[in-house]
């Protein structure tokens, strides 16, 4: 991603900023659209892993949708000329404004994560004259086999209707009058490198389509949701991540009816690895194990470390020939202990001035930041 030309350009740079390689981000998009092709699949876009406008531009050149998870995204989306009738919306907590502010707008799909939503939107469908459009979110217990903290698809999250509510939501669809149930969903989790889960996965959601068909109900689409993971230990080595493996999951394992369409809401996968986060030492800091190094960026820039204790690649681009020669744990500014992007990182000797990038934060990076201290929001630059 870095040559000494690109390295160079960031002296001029007030640090630290999100770098965007933007060619990465177009053969990720131009190898989902490969291997989407010839299926009746469709792609939204999870736009809460980054609401950054030349990157939704890019990502509405390729003719994606948009996974929204609150009535300002679905905004946003709009305002960036993504089309309604391919967006849609989950989230366990709508609003009554969202929901409306969503019927008004004619979105793709209601992603309805409860009884009592499925009710509350039907009345106020009902309300406006209209038809609610909903996909039902299902919790499948299955286990994604990633971080505790991005897990959603176990009976203890908070995410979908559980199986033990099948029949109290087939008594409940039976009855409302103003909603046109479209397609099942699902979303297990994020950062899911262990493939066999998406296989449990459609296993659960043959199941569940059972169910459904048993009951004379035709189902349109079935939404898979995202959470293919990224390789955040060697970006370079693997910029793209394995679409293909992914997608032959679905298309062996899913038993799709003539004519439903699949659906996949990809976020992480989709953008992580086309943005680093560069910012430069500050000071080097002596420690009683290893030395600290200060950066100029920190939480408030990128949070995930703190949040989920999530590993980045750290490098120290001044000196990118130089082998590792010492270890650090490399902080920021900000005025909290968990303000740590790597404990007992090995650099080459590192000193105050040096370039840093810490690698893949496109996706929860900058959507995630944040004034805390009363910081400066980042500059981006693009490539
Ligand atoms: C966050 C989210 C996604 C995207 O997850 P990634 O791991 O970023 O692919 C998809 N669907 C829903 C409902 C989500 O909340």
């Amino acid at each position: 991603m870095f040559n000494k030309e690109i390295i160079a350009g960031f002296q001029n740079h007030k640090t630290p900023f999100y770098y965007y390689d933007l060619t990465v981000l177009d053969e990720t998009l131009k190898v989902i659209n490969d291997e989407i092709a010839g299926f009746n699949y469709k792609v939204h876009y999870a736009i809460k892993a980054n609401t950054n406008d030349r990157i939704l531009a890019k990502i509405k050149e390729y003719g994606l949708g948009i996974d929204c998870v609150s009535g300002n995204e679905i905004k946003w989306a709009i305002k960036n000329r993504f089309e309604p009738g391919k967006i849609a919306f989950a989230g366990v907590g709508k609003t009554d404004e969202e929901i409306e502010y969503a019927l008004k707008t004619g979105i793709f799909t209601f992603n309805v994560e409860s009884l009592p939503e499925l009710e509350v939107i039907d009345t106020m469908a009902g309300k406006m004259g209209l038809e609610a459009p909903i996909a039902i979110r299902f919790n499948p217990n299955v286990n994604a086999k990633t971080h505790y903290y991005i897990t959603t698809g176990l009976e203890e999250n908070k995410f979908g209707i559980n199986h033990w509510e099948l029949s109290a939501l087939f008594e409940l669809l039976a009855k409302l009058t103003n909603i046109k149930l479209l397609g099942l969903h699902f979303h297990i989790g994020s950062q899911i490198l262990d493939l066999s889960v998406f296989k449990n996965l459609c296993n659960r959601v043959n199941d569940y389509q059972r169910e459904f068909s048993d009951r004379g109900i035709e189902i349109h689409h079935i939404n898979v949701g995202g959470g293919l993971g990224v390789n955040y230990q060697n970006p370079d080595g693997e910029p793209i991540p394995d679409f293909k493996t992914y997608f032959q999951i679905f298309k062996k394992f899913l038993n799709l009816r003539p004519n439903q369409e699949l659906h996949f809401e990809l976020g992480r996968s989709v953008v992580a690895q086309c943005a680093s986060l560069i910012s430069r030492v500050l000071y080097i800091k002596e420690g009683i194990k290893t030395n600290f190094t200060i950066l100029d960026a920190g939480m408030t820039e990128l949070i995930r470390p703190a949040l989920y204790q999530s590993f980045h690649l750290i490098q120290n681009l001044s000196k990118l020939n130089d082998d590792p020669s010492s270890k650090y744990d490399v902080v920021g500014p900000i005025c909290e202990s968990s303000d740590c992007f790597g404990k007992a990182i090995a650099l080459p000797k590192t000193e105050r001035g040096d370039i840093i990038a810490i690698r893949s934060v496109g996706a929860y990076g900058e959507v995630m930041s944040s004034s805390y201290n009363l910081r400066d929001k980042a500059a981006v630059v693009y490539r």
